[in-house]
C-alpha cells in the first residue's frame, strides 16, 4: 500500500458536485477581485469564528505582516514567539523590522505560558500566539500578561480554524488573529488565501484600505498599502467548505483518537491537549528518539511522513543575523530532531489508518 502524507484531492471529491458548481458560477458572474463572495465570505467567516470582523487577504503571511504592520510595530520593537514555529510566523514580525524574541514550547507544542515573563523588556509590545498542528495554546495566562504588561496580542490560527480554549474560537482572544486557507490547512482554498479577524471595526477598516494599495475610494490613495486581496474564485469555493468544516475537523478528530488509542509502540511520544483546550487536528505530531530511522522504516513501508519542522527560525539561514547559536533553545531544538507528522488527512480510509498503526506499532 502507498500512503501519502496528505491527501487534498480527498477533500475536493466529498463535495466535487458543490466546488464546481460554485467555480463555474463565479467564472461566468465577470467579476474577479472584491466582489459580492468575498464580502459573504468575510460575513460568513466572522459568524463561524464568533469574532466580530473578518477582511480577507492573499495569505496568512499577509495577515501577519499586515496585522503588526497596522498595530504600529516596528523597527527596535520585540515580538514574543514560541521557538518551535512555521517560519511565516517569524516572518510576520520581522518584514515589519521588529525582533522576535523566542520562548520555548509546552508538552503541547504551544508557547510555555510559564516562560514568557522572564523574556519581556521595555521594548516588548505583542506576543504572537502560535497554536500550532491544531491544539489552542493555553490562552488564560497570555491574556494575562498582555494586560499585565499592555501588550498586543497577535493569534496565528493558520493551523487552529476551529478549535477553543475554555470554550473561546481561536482567532478571537487577542487584536488579531490571522488565518491561512493555504490548500493543506483545515480550512483549505484552491490556492493562496488568508483573512484576518478583528475586534475593532476600525482596525477592520484599516485592512480593507490597505489590501487594495491604501484605497478605499478608487485612485484615491489615503496610504501606502500592498496588494493582498483575496480573490472571487477563492472566497466562493472556500464559502462552499465553511459549512462542512465542523464535519472535517470531527473526522480528523475520529483518525487521531484512533490513532493514540491503537498506537502502543513506547519508542513514540504521543501528542497530548491541554486541559481546557480542543485540537482541530490539523497534523497529528508524534516524537521518537529515532526518529530519521523510523522516517525510513516507513518510507520503504510505502508511508509518507513530514517533518513540522527540521529547521527552527532561530536556526535557520534567513535568520543568520539574529545571532542565535544552536543550544539556545534546547526544547524547541530537540523538538525539531524528534517530532514526526504521520500521514492524516480528511477522507483516510480505516484500511489506510490501519496500515499506518500496524507499521507504527511493529516498528
Ligand atoms: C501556513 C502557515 C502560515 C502561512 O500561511 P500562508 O497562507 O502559507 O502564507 C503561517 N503560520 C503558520 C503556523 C502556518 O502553518
Amino acid at each position: 500500500m502507498k500512503i501519502m502524507p496528505n491527501r487534498m484531492d480527498r477533500g475536493f471529491e466529498k463535495y466535487q458536485e458543490e466546488f464546481e458548481k460554485k467555480a463555474v458560477e463565479v467564472l461566468r458572474s465577470g467579476w474577479y477581485v472584491l466582489g459580492k463572495e468575498v464580502s459573504s465570505f468575510e460575513e460568513e467567516f466572522a459568524s463561524y469564528i464568533e469574532g466580530n470582523y473578518c477582511v480577507g487577504l492573499a495569505s496568512g503571511l499577509d495577515a501577519l505582516w499586515i496585522a503588526f504592520r497596522l498595530l504600529g510595530i516596528d523597527q527596535g520593537d520585540e515580538v514574543i514567539v514560541q521557538g518551535n514555529t512555521y517560519i511565516a510566523s517569524v516572518m510576520g514580525i520581522t518584514m515589519n523590522g521588529a525582533t522576535p524574541v523566542f520562548v520555548e514550547p509546552d508538552a503541547y507544542y504551544g508557547i510555555d505560558a510559564d516562560k514568557i515573563e522572564e523574556k519581556i523588556t521595555p521594548r516588548t509590545k505583542a506576543i504572537l500566539v502560535v497554536h500550532l498542528y491544531g491544539v489552542a495554546s493555553r490562552m488564560d495566562k497570555i491574556v494575562a500578561l498582555c494586560e499585565k504588561y499592555n501588550l498586543r496580542l497577535v493569534e496565528d490560527c493558520a493551523q487552529s480554524h476551529g478549535a477553543r480554549f475554555n470554550g473561546q474560537m481561536t482567532g478571537t482572544f487577542g487584536d488579531v488573529g490571522c488565518f491561512s486557507f493555504y490548500p493543506s490547512k483545515n480550512l483549505g482554498a484552491f490556492g493562496d488565501a488568508g483573512a484576518v479577524v478583528v475586534k475593532d471595526k476600525k482596525l477592520a477598516d484599516k485592512f480593507k484600505v490597505f489590501r487594495n494599495y491604501g484605497s478605499e475610494k478608487r485612485y484615491y490613495n489615503k496610504v501606502v498599502g500592498a496588494n493582498s486581496r483575496l480573490d472571487e474564485l477563492q472566497a466562493g469555493l472556500l464559502r462552499v467548505r465553511l459549512p462542512h468544516l465542523d464535519e472535517l475537523n470531527r473526522e480528523k478528530e475520529a483518525i487521531a483518537n484512533r490513532y493514540t488509542e491503537k498506537l502502543n509502540n513506547p519508542k513514540l511520544i504521543l501528542p497530548k491537549i491541554p486541559k481546557g483546550a480542543t485540537c482541530v487536528w490539523h497534523q497529528y505530531v508524534l516524537r521518537c528518539d529515532e526518529r530519521d530511522r523510523l522516517i525510513q522504516y516507513l518510507e520503504e513501508k510505502g508511508i509518507g511522513t513530514i517533518i513540522h519542522y527540521p529547521i527552527p527560525p532561530h536556526l535557520s539561514e534567513a535568520y543568520a543575523y539574529l545571532g542565535h547559536r544552536e543550544g539556545f533553545l534546547p526544547i524547541t531544538e530537540e523538538y525539531a530532531k524528534t517530532v514526526l507528522s504521520i500521514p492524516m488527512y480528511n477522507g483516510m480510509t480505516q484500511e489506510e489508518q490501519d496500515y499506518v498503526i500496524k507499521a507504527l506499532n511493529e516498528f
